[in-house]
């Protein structure tokens, strides 16, 4: 099924076109204090944008902290008055849409949990249905890209055109050195089927702790996301929620200040040259194909002689000389021995399945 979303650009709606785009701000808002001065701080970094905050959590027990509520809010929109940060929280439900809008939230984000949940998404959808408000859409806590993409256009339906994507990692049965496994080919493939969608990473809820922070971050840039979502608190270790992966502002201003911003494009000088790099390994690659297929003909050749002579196909010796070899001469020039040794292999496997199949025919069973 194709995807079709009408999406306006980033800097449509933020107006701003800063390289990278940072949203930060603590895991959840806990009080007016710990949030102002959260923001006071970030909003000096210059590519923080948007400040984010937690306001109604979802807890995997009751009884935790579950966010201030509406009294949260109401720090939230000092922010706004006092640093000019535009300001974004989490929302699950039409009433937090509602509460959200009626205390001039900026921005709207979809949280993992809710984007599991068509029902869900399509009650906030309804409710967004003639509202001019930016709404960014988290991956659901589960890999699976259409359940996202059914999200993206439920909300897209409603008429939202200032849409993103928050990659912020997938639960993976196995383990993994993440919080939530990057599993970056989705958000690739994401973008791939929606090239107009801006896609933002979430490194803090990937990682689950700071010290991977960076490399995660480094990633995502190098791979074209367009945003780094990344939590600070003014005292991330007794944080309510989330203390080890919060970092302080000043840890965040670091950690930008680290990252390279590789271009999308370069000059001209280094386009047509890599035009000429590419050129040259698209002729080499028609050459490989040209030999492969070459290879398996005279591969039909041996088979159906080897057949008319009453020969069995696989001659283990003649096969353990050949890879010794190619491994020899591969190795010679510069290639990886395992890489030479799955690439024989599968070559090996392919020439003697054609043969089989020769024998197959004459044996009558074709
Ligand atoms: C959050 O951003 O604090 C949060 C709860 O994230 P997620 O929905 O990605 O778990
Ligand atoms: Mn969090």
């Amino acid at each position: 099924m194709s995807v079709k979303l009408d999406i306006l650009p980033l800097k449509h709606w933020l107006n701003t076109d800063v390289t990278p785009l940072i949203i930060s701000g603590p895991c959840s808002a806990e009080s007016e204090k710990q949030v102002l001065d959260t923001a006071r701080a970030v909003a000096m970094i210059p590519n923080v944008k948007i400040f984010r905050a937690g306001i109604w959590k979802p807890r995997t027990r009751p009884g935790l902290f579950e966010g201030a509520g509406i009294e949260g809010l109401k720090w939230i929109s000092k922010i706004k008055e006092e640093t000019g940060l535009l300001t974004t929280v989490e929302v699950a439900s039409p009433l937090h849409v509602e509460a959200a809008l009626k205390f001039g939230i900026d921005i709207l984000w979809i949280g993992a949990r809710t984007v599991v949940n068509p029902f869900s998404l399509q009650d906030l959808a309804n409710v967004l249905k003639g509202v001019d408000i930016p709404v960014m859409v988290k991956n659901p806590v589960n890999p699976d890209l259409n359940l996202w993409i059914g999200a993206l256009e439920r909300i897209n339906q409603a008429g939202i055109k200032k849409i993103a994507a928050i990659h912020r990692g997938f639960y993976f049965f196995d383990k993994t050195p993440y919080r939530n496994a990057p599993m970056w080919e989705i958000p690739i493939e994401l973008k791939r089927q929606i090239p107009d969608l801006p896609v933002i990473c979430d490194p803090s809820h990937i990682c689950g702790d700071r010290e991977s922070l960076r490399d995660i971050s480094q990633k995502a840039l190098d791979l074209e996301m367009n945003g780094l979502m990344i939590e600070t608190h003014i005292d991330p270790e007794h944080a309510l929620t989330d203390p080890q992966q919060q970092i302080t502002p000043a840890h965040l201003k670091e950690l930008i200040d680290s990252l390279i911003i590789r271009e999308e494009k370069g000059n001209i000088e280094f386009e047509s040259k890599l035009e000429e790099l590419r050129t040259e390994i698209d002729k080499l690659d028609a050459e490989l194909i040209n030999i492969l297929a070459r290879r398996m003909c005279l591969i039909d050749e041996i088979g159906k002689y080897k057949r008319d002579h009453n020969i069995t196909i696989l001659q283990l010796k003649r096969w353990s000389n050949i890879v010794r070899d190619r491994l020899n001469t591969g190795l010679d020039s510069g290639l990886n021995k395992e890489f030479l040794q799955k690439l024989l292999e599968i070559v090996h496997t392919e020439s003697i399945q054609r043969q089989a199949d020769l024998y197959r025919e004459r044996n009558g069973h074709v």
